[in-house]
């Protein structure tokens, strides 16, 4: 680990606790805010690396707070949450969450989502700029372009679009997303693919421009021309 700087914004001590035994253990360096505002307040004068949000917070909440961080960068986010349904992921997901931890979860599950984070978000060659139809994304600053159209990316739309882009006119199975994506097994009847590929859709086909990311119903996604 090179020590980066990951803040917990967590009301309850002991997850805080829990978290943060876990995160120095693992070599992080650690903070941690009882509140929104006090979050707020770290992120803005010691930017992390990564933030582990809690859902549930006194005053501001959690979707409040990963909006407002959302707003001021493109951190990584992992939203703790008591609330597993579809509708509040989804929720989350629109406020810029990157991933989703769902209570009681073991500390071995949240190093592994960190770690996936932290390996998405490293780059790991020289930056390039790839290019399908009239679809372009700079592997350096994440941004995608629709012919002269930017788009903003979360993080994890990007790694979703970085893989469809390296992998043309290939059917991507679910298994396969999930794999190079999520780095783990987010669970069978999870719809998290589908959420972003969603997301992805909505930015990257406005107005009249052509579908490129097209479901292979029953097996997963493919980017290819209409
Ligand atoms: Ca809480």
């Amino acid at each position: 680990m090179a020590g980066e700087r990951i803040l917990i914004i967590e009301d309850e001590a002991r997850i805080a606790q829990f978290v943060e035994r876990g995160l120095i253990y693992e070599g992080y360096r650690v903070n941690v805010a009882r509140d929104g505002q006090t979050g707020l307040a770290i992120a803005r004068d010691n930017p992390p690396d990564l933030v582990i949000l809690d859902w549930m917070l006194p005053g501001l909440d959690g979707l409040e707070v990963c909006k407002r961080l959302r707003a001021a960068g493109d951190v990584p986010i992992i939203m703790l949450t008591a609330k597993d349904d579809v509708k509040d992921r989804v929720m989350g997901l629109d406020a810029g969450a990157d991933d989703y931890l769902v209570k009681p979860f073991s500390i071995d599950e949240l190093m592994a989502r960190v770690r996936s984070l932290f390996r998405r978000s490293t780059p790991t060659s020289r930056p390039e700029v790839l290019r399908f139809a009239d679809l372009t994304l700079d592997t350096g600053t994440h941004r995608a372009h629709r012919s002269e159209r930017a788009i903003d990316l979360t993080a994890k739309e990007y790694e979703l679009l970085e893989l469809f882009m390296r992998n043309p006119r290939q059917v991507l199975t679910r298994d396969v997303i999930f794999d190079r994506v999520w780095g783990y097994d987010f669970g069978g009847e999870s719809n998290i693919i589908e959420v972003y590929v969603r997301y992805l859709r909505q930015k990257t086909e406005q107005g009249s421009e052509p579908r490129l990311i097209h479901t292979v119903r029953g097996v997963g996604y493919v980017l290819r021309e209409e």
